[in-house]
């Protein structure tokens, strides 16, 4: 079934459609089948959280959006499962950021770098970094932290949407200010982040560029008064409580 072929009307249209994205991601070269395995688990916890974006998300998108204005080398990291479900979204905000576009694989290849950059260029985006190679993210075996020197080695913020756990702590030991996108609260990775946002990178993405947009005017201090309001470990109870509270029942009716 294409992704056309989904009737919208479908209860689970919206999940239906990402299966399909990420799939076709596979059969292009540029999704791991580990990301299929990634899918799968992000489909669960948004199940629960009810497939939609909380207000502690939005909150937490807000306040990456006043991170990435007052960075100075803001680099958002893509990713297999970036690239086939988010593409135009990920090159729009970046344009709403003025942040660099950077490939960078857990199971890194240079045909798979290779092809998502090409993907990333038919959705938009002029430059793509990633091919290069030159620096590393210390404390990884050499395959798992190989960055781009004037990229991620170089950024300030990074936003890091469905990073695994230890990068995200090496990130976090280099010292970046790290934004990650990922459905489960429970995960390192978002236990990690200076800006934990729990919800869909689908919903996500857009979300965070949409409150970039919104505050292209706000002072510095404003921008980092949302900053210093924000708190990351409050935003990850507030989605563990959803949970817990079932909010999913209310999703499809049932
Ligand atoms: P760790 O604790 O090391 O971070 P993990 O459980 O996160 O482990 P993975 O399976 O590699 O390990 O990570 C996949 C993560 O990506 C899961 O937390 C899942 O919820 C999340 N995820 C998958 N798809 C999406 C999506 N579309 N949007 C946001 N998060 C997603
Ligand atoms: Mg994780």
């Amino acid at each position: 079934m294409t992704e056309t072929a989904v009737p919208e009307d479908h209860p689970r249209y919206a999940s239906l459609v990402t299966r399909h994205r990420i799939e076709a991601g596979v059969e292009k070269g540029i999704t791991s089948k580990q990301g299929l395995i990634a899918q799968g688990r992000g489909e669960a916890f948004d199940y629960l959280l009810g497939e939609r974006t909380l207000p502690s998300a939005d909150a937490a998108a807000r306040a990456a959006a006043a991170t990435l204005l007052l960075a100075e080398r803001p680099v958002i990291s893509v990713n297999g499962n970036v690239a086939a479900l988010a593409p135009s979204e990920t090159v729009d905000l970046a344009a709403a950021v003025a942040a660099d576009l950077e490939v960078n694989l857990f199971n890194h290849t240079d045909e798979r770098v290779r092809r998502i950059a090409d993907h990333l260029r038919q959705h938009g985006a002029d430059e793509v970094k990633g091919l290069a190679g030159d620096g590393e993210i210390p404390g990884l075996d050499h395959a798992r932290g190989v960055v781009d020197a004037d990229g991620i080695e170089a950024a300030d913020v990074v936003v890091v949407p469905l990073e695994d756990g230890d990068r995200a702590a090496a990130l976090d030991a280099m010292g970046k200010t790290e934004i990650v996108i990922d459905l489960n609260p429970g995960s390192r990775s978002p236990r990690t982040a200076d800006v934990p946002i729990i919800d869909n990178l689908i919903r996500a993405v857009p979300n965070v560029a949409a409150h970039a947009r919104d505050l292209a005017d706000a002072t510095p201090e404003a921008l980092r008064g949302i900053v210093d309001e924000f708190d990351a470990a409050a935003a990850l109870d507030a989605a563990e409580a959803a949970i817990r509270e079932g909010s999913f029942a209310d999703a499809d009716g049932s």
